[in-house]
């Protein structure tokens, strides 16, 4: 039986701050069982988050790391091995925001295997833009980015990974895909992963992305294939993402 996780990306909000202030959130919440919690907070907030959540089934992840496992001269990047030994479990590889800063599926590849290498789980995110859904390419789209990975690194890399799929119209946008839309990407990204390796399929944690809140939340994750959300926006208030938490735990 899969678990269902919820995950909040803070992206680049916070101060010190207002970061004690959600951490005081996420401390007082009643988080129901099976189900995976995770925040992933700028990387200059991960240590304070780390001691903010500690003793809490809260997992902190970071939103980047770098195309090699080793420290080393990469001014600004922070190194999975870094990360892991500052305690964080996951990070995101692959965000749509990333990817239109520049980066190439050949860099998230060499991200995923770096983080893999130190134990931190990889959530892969892909997902079309707005044009290429109105062109009919979404299966197509999401497949190749999926398939990249799958080419590089093996169907058995996702054993330790997640996938969020996130329609980049959907992100940050108020506009979300409808749980039947989202299914159907879902259902197609099992589908590719099974035609490798079944178990691998039916083990994968896929989650949606893309302005879901409170409101919406339980009619995605009732969907077969959906186990659970990527939460931009509405994780940077605790009320709202206690309630999404909630819906995944019915
Ligand atoms: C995201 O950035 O991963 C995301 C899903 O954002 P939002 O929920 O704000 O659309």
């Amino acid at each position: 039986m899969r678990r269902t996780m919820v995950a909040g990306n803070w992206k680049m909000h916070g101060t010190r701050a207002s970061v004690a202030e959600l951490l005081q959130g996420l401390r007082n919440m009643a988080l129901p069982g099976g189900v995976d919690v995770a925040v992933f907070p700028p990387s200059l907030f991960i240590n304070q988050v780390i001691d903010g959540l500690q003793g809490k089934s809260i997992a902190t992840g970071a939103q980047n790391s770098a195309v090699q496992a080793e420290q080393g001269a990469l001014t600004g990047e922070v190194s999975p091995a870094q990360l892991a030994d500052a305690g964080c479990s996951l990070v995101l590889v692959g965000h749509s925001e990333r990817r239109l800063m520049g980066e190439t599926d050949e860099m998230l590849i060499s991200k995923f295997k770096a983080a893999q290498a130190c134990g931190v789980k990889p959530v892969l995110c892909i997902g079309e833009t707005l044009a290429e859904r109105e062109a009919g390419k979404t299966l197509e789209v999401v497949g190749h980015q999926l398939g990249s990975v799958i080419e590089a690194l093996g169907v058995e890399a996702f054993v330790n990974a997640v996938i969020a799929y996130e329609p980049v119209w959907a992100i940050g946008t108020g506009l979300t895909a409808t749980p039947q839309q989202a299914q159907d990407v879902h259902a197609a990204i099992r589908a590719q992963l099974a035609a490798k390796n079944a178990e691998v399929a039916l083990n994968a944690q896929l989650l949606y992305g893309g302005s879901v809140k409170a409101a919406n939340a339980a009619e995605l994750f009732g969907m077969p294939d959906i186990d659970g959300g990527l939460i931009g926006g509405a994780s940077l208030n605790a009320d709202e993402f206690g309630a999404i938490i909630r819906a995944a735990g019915n």
